[in-house]
């Protein structure tokens, strides 16, 4: 993103509502002492961007946010930036760091490869639970019959992996463009998917395991 300094001024600062890029807590920033930098239009010498440096009003984490908003509030930009958060927990290492690399590809507006991480992401789902098929959409079908899962959300796989192969191959259209939001809904539904693969069963794990609590108690 390129902002230009032909007419700024630096007197005066903005209000920044963000996510942590570090520890994931949504507020409105801290000053660090400076005040901001603001581009004006030449013409009516309206504002046009707000630059500045700011903190994570979070006292555990306290981490360096740099930001470009525009006159109205809007966080465009952040470095580090903003990535969606989600839940590790149980996830296997080798399904984890497929999605965590199509979080980051997101979070850096490399959507493609972003859509190619979360594929790659369902094939490791695949051989972790050790389905078999010659290719993925076979390899689903038979996740199918190995997990307990909404059929929802096995059908919402198969969508996954058609985007992901139109990211992969030219030849392959069934999406007309991959852009922000078709990959900020196939990361959600992701999620949905991880949850429903890995975390389901330990969370209600972790329910028995307070029930039997209660009844050693009475
Ligand atoms: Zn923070």
């Amino acid at each position: 993103m390129k902002i230009t300094f032909t007419n700024f001024k630096h007197d005066r600062v903005t209000n920044v509502a963000t996510r942590c890029p570090h520890c994931g807590h949504f507020g409105t920033f801290e000053l660090v002492g400076l005040n901001d930098v603001y581009t004006l239009d030449s013409l009516n010498s309206q504002i046009i961007n707000y630059l500045g440096v700011r903190k994570c009003p979070n006292e555990k984490c306290k981490g360096h946010l740099f930001f470009i908003s525009d006159n109205n509030r809007n966080v465009l930009m952040t470095s580090p930036s903003e990535t969606i958060p989600f839940d590790r927990e149980n996830i296997p290492a080798k399904v984890l760091n497929a999605f965590e690399e199509a979080i980051k590809c997101h979070s850096n507006s490399c959507f493609i490869a972003s859509a190619n991480m979360i594929r790659k992401t369902l094939e490791e789902i695949c051989i972790e639970r050790g389905a078999s098929g010659a290719n993925l959409f076979n390899k689903l079908q038979d996740l199918g019959g190995k997990i307990l899962i909404p059929q929802e959300l096995l059908s919402g796989m198969n969508e996954l992996r058609l985007l992901g192969n139109d990211a992969a191959h030219i030849e392959a259209q069934t999406y007309s463009e991959i852009g922000k939001e078709e990959i900020e809904v196939s990361l959600d539904f992701a999620k949905e998917i991880l949850k429903a693969v890995y975390q389901y069963d330990n969370l209600l794990q972790r329910l028995r395991k307070l029930k039997d609590k209660t009844n050693n108690a009475t």
